[in-house]
């Protein structure tokens, strides 16, 4: 039923029926989305906020229309809360380079062992000292003395909801309390958890959360930074141009409030109001329907993977979602990804963006499989079949 939204799925690669399992790095774009992109530009394509003309009304109403809709597909307090980016990447920069306006040589910024380059690159270009939370064997946080890596120095505590790599879900609850005890703001990197699970920042109350369309069945170059309203107040403008100004002169120039002062120039509209039609087919499956075929597909793929001699996996944590991250024997992660694109099963290989938390594995990549509600039992077998395959011609 649902695979008549993806044609994708009926591409043929190398010979083999596609089998795709790369979603932590994207996910396929349903054929609502595609015609709300298309619909976009047929009908609306007029510039946003500067116009009194009808059409460019219309294109100002659906974008703002689109705001409202991730404020409460997140559960966030308004619409105001709500600033578009370009995705994550963007929405931690932004956070980063206005806040650390304000920070001194020597502040630290505390994050996990298991963050994803841009949960830690733009904090070390704001000049931070990065503390860092370890991580037990298992893959999920080490917590005994976190409280340790915290002092007067502290600015932040920005963490990942969800690993791109080893799939921990980790408690961000838990960790948004660590931060605020020690009188910190936390930010939490939800690029691989706005798709699998329901978020909510009222319950959650971390300070700011960012995410990417395009990993949610979105549109590719749109992004969501939530922040609460006291903070998002508090931050100078991110960049300058048109829409984020007040009153501009050449002497003096006043910002608009929150989140207008963080969207200078024209923003990527189009895609903006074709977000809600992912937001849409997402509550439309429903979080219980996806958590359950994904774990299903999962726990399959996990049992498959392990019955195949020599298959370490890097991840076994409790509370996991369906990323798995492997490798066949010290066998590069490249030679058995480029095999399997071979038999048209497509896997992520390499450090995922992720070189500190791989030294930590002691290893410089793996082969990742990650899943979504449009997977089958039939793509598990197929990867089961080919990593097998694959073990046999490595020898
Ligand atoms: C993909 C990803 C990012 C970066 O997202 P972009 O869309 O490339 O900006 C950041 N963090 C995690 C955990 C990710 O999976």
């Amino acid at each position: 039923m649902m695979n008549s939204q993806f044609p994708i799925l009926d591409r043929t690669v190398n010979g083999h029926r596609l089998v795709y399992l790369d979603n932590a790095a994207t996910s396929l774009t349903p054929e609502c989305v595609v015609e709300a992109i298309a619909d976009g530009y047929r009908r609306y394509k007029a510039n946003v906020h500067r116009g009194i003309h009808t059409l460019s009304q219309q294109a100002t109403g659906l974008l703002e229309q689109a705001r409202s809709r991730v404020a409460s597909f997140i559960n966030a307090p308004s619409a105001d809360n709500i600033v578009f980016t370009r995705g994550t990447t963007e929405g931690i920069n932004l956070v980063a380079s206005t806040l650390s306006k304000s920070w001194q040589t020597g502040d630290e910024v505390v994050v996990t062992a298991m963050e994803h380059h841009s949960n830690i690159v733009p904090w070390q270009l704001a000049g931070a000292h990065l503390r860092v939370i370890p991580l037990n064997a298992d893959g999920t946080l080490d917590l005994t003395r976190a409280d340790e890596l915290f002092n007067e120095r502290t600015r932040l505590l920005a963490v990942s909801h969800v690993s791109n790599v080893l799939g921990t879900v980790n408690a961000v609850a838990d960790l948004v309390a660590l931060g605020h005890r020690h009188g910190v703001p936390v930010l939490v990197d939800g690029a691989q958890a706005v798709a699998h699970r329901r978020v909510d920042m009222t319950a959650l109350d971390c300070d700011y959360y960012v995410f990417s369309a395009h990993k949610m069945y979105g549109p590719t170059g749109v992004g969501v930074l939530y922040g609460k309203s006291e903070r998002l107040a508090a931050m100078p403008p991110y960049q300058g141009g048109g829409e984020m100004v007040d009153k501009v002169s050449f002497d003096v120039t006043t910002y608009e409030p929150a989140p207008l002062r963080f969207e200078a120039g024209t923003p990527d509209f189009i895609d903006i109001i074709a977000l809600p039609a992912a937001i849409d087919f997402i509550e439309q499956l429903g979080f219980d329907r996806i958590g359950a075929v994904e774990q299903e597909l999962s726990t399959r793929a996990t049992e498959g993977l392990l019955s195949v001699e020599g298959v370490r996996l890097f991840g076994t944590a409790p509370d996991k979602d369906a990323v798995l991250s492997f490798l066949i024997g010290d066998h590069s992660s490249y030679d058995i990804g480029l095999l399997l694109d071979r038999m048209g099963i497509a896997v992520r290989t390499g450090h995922h963006c992720a070189q500190p938390l791989m030294a930590t594995l002691g290893v410089t990549g793996t082969v990742r499989a990650s899943f979504a509600p449009y997977n089958t039992l039939d793509d598990v077998d197929a990867l089961i079949a080919g990593v097998r395959r694959v073990a046999t011609m490595l020898g």
